[in-house]
C-alpha cells in the first residue's frame, strides 16, 4: 500500500528543517512505494534546485529498495523547455490543470494579472508533449464543466492529450462541496456523458484514458488499483504544509491514528480530519467508491447519485472487458 503525502504548498516555501524531520519520520515506515505529490502553479524558475535537494534528503534517509514516485500539479504557467527535460530526466509525473477549450478554461482559470492562463497551458502540453513527459490532464468540474463535457472532452482527444482525471470543484480540504459551483444534477449528468464518452472511445479500441473509470474497471475486474485513488487511501492522506501542519486521513482505520502518533512524536502538529463515515463503511460500493474526490470528501452531497451510477454502469463495464477479451 503506498504511503501518499501532498505537499500542499510550493516547495521553496518548506524550510529546511521542518523538511528533514519529516523526510527522517518517512525513514520509519516500512512502505515500499511512497508517493509525493507536489503542487506548482507556476513553476518557479528555481524548481529544480529545490527539487533536487527533497530527492537528495529522501536518497539519503530512505532505505535502498524503496520507490519514490513523484507527480506534480501544475497549471503549466511558465514552464521552460529545460524544466519539462528536467521533469523527463526525473521521470516526475505532471497532473497539467485545463479545463477544456480556452472559453471553457478561462471561465474559472484568471491569472493575477487578469489574463487568461489558456494559452500558457497549451504551450505546457505541447512541450510535455514534444519533451516525452509523463503527463495528463486535470479538470476541475464545475458547472460549466459538467454541462459542456462533450466539447472538452473532443477538445483534449483532436489535440492527443487523451490522458485525463476530473474531480468535482471542492473548498479548500475537508470542507463541503460548493452545491452553487457544481450542483448534484449537474455533476450526474457529468459523469453519465463522460462514461459513455470514455466506453464509447474505449469499445473501438481508441487510445483514451479516464483515471477513474480506468480504475473502476481494474478494481471490478480484480486487480489492484492503479492509482491510488482506489486503494483504500485517499491521494490528500497526508496533506503536509510549510508550517509543519500535516492533515491526515485515512481511509482505513488505525492508519490515521499510526501515522499521527508517529509525526506527533517527531514534533509535528498533526491535524487529524475527516475519516470515513459509518454509512460508508457499511455500503456496498465503497470498494469502488474509495476515490480520491468521490467518497469522503463528497459524500453527503454525492452519495445518491453514486449508488445509481455504480449500478448502471456495472453491465457496461463487464460488456466493455468482454470486448476487451479481458
Ligand atoms: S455510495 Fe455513498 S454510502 Fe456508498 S461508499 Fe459512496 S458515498 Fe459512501
Amino acid at each position: 500500500m503506498p504511503l501518499n503525502i501532498t505537499f500542499k504548498e510550493t516547495l521553496s516555501s518548506y524550510n529546511e528543517m521542518i523538511m528533514k524531520s519529516f523526510v527522517e519520520k518517512l525513514a520509519e515506515y516500512n512502505n515500499t512505494l511512497i508517493e509525493i505529490r507536489l503542487y506548482e502553479p507556476s513553476i518557479a524558475t528555481d524548481f529544480s534546485n529545490y527539487f533536487c535537494k527533497l530527492e537528495g534528503l529522501l536518497k539519503r534517509q530512505l532505505e535502498n529498495g524503496i520507490k519514490i514516485k513523484y507527480e506534480i500539479c501544475t497549471a503549466g504557467v511558465g514552464l521552460t523547455m529545460k524544466q519539462a527535460g528536467f521533469f523527463r530526466e526525473k521521470n516526475i509525473t505532471v497532473c497539467l490543470l485545463m479545463d477544456g477549450p480556452k472559453s471553457i478554461h478561462e471561465h474559472n482559470n484568471i491569472l493575477l494579472n487578469r489574463m487568461g492562463s489558456h494559452e500558457q497551458a497549451v504551450h505546457a502540453a505541447r512541450l510535455l508533449t514534444t519533451y516525452k513527459v509523463n503527463f495528463y490532464i486535470g479538470i476541475t468540474v464545475t458547472s460549466v464543466v459538467a454541462m459542456n463535457i462533450q466539447r472538452i472532452f473532443s477538445f483534449f482527444i483532436e489535440n492527443g492529450w487523451n490522458s485525463h482525471a476530473y474531480w468535482p470543484v471542492m473548498c479548500e480540504m475537508h470542507q463541503k462541496m460548493p452545491t452553487e459551483l457544481l450542483s448534484v444534477r449537474e455533476y450526474q449528468y457529468f459523469l453519465e456523458q463522460l462514461f459513455w464518452l470514455w466506453k464509447d472511445k474505449r469499445m473501438n479500441r481508441q487510445p483514451v484514458y479516464v483515471r477513474e473509470f480506468e480504475n473502476l474497471a481494474g478494481v471490478i475486474k480484480g486487480y489492484a488499483p492503479l492509482v491510488s485513488s482506489l486503494s483504500g487511501q485517499c491521494p490528500f492522506q497526508n496533506v503536509f504544509f510549510s508550517n509543519g501542519y500535516i492533515y491526515s486521513r485515512g481511509c482505513r482505520e488505525g492508519h490515521t491514528e499510526y501515522l499521527c502518533k508517529q509525526l506527533e512524536e517527531q514534533g509535528l502538529l498533526v491535524m487529524k480530519s475527516v475519516d470515513v463515515k459509518t454509512e460508508c463503511k457499511m455500503c456496498r460500493w465503497v470498494s469502488l467508491c474509495q476515490s480520491d474526490r468521490m467518497c469522503c470528501m463528497n459524500s453527503s452531497v454525492f452519495c445518491e447519485i453514486y449508488k445509481d451510477f455504480y449500478l448502471s454502469i456495472l453491465p457496461e463495464i463487464f460488456e466493455l472487458l468482454r470486448n476487451l477479451g479481458k
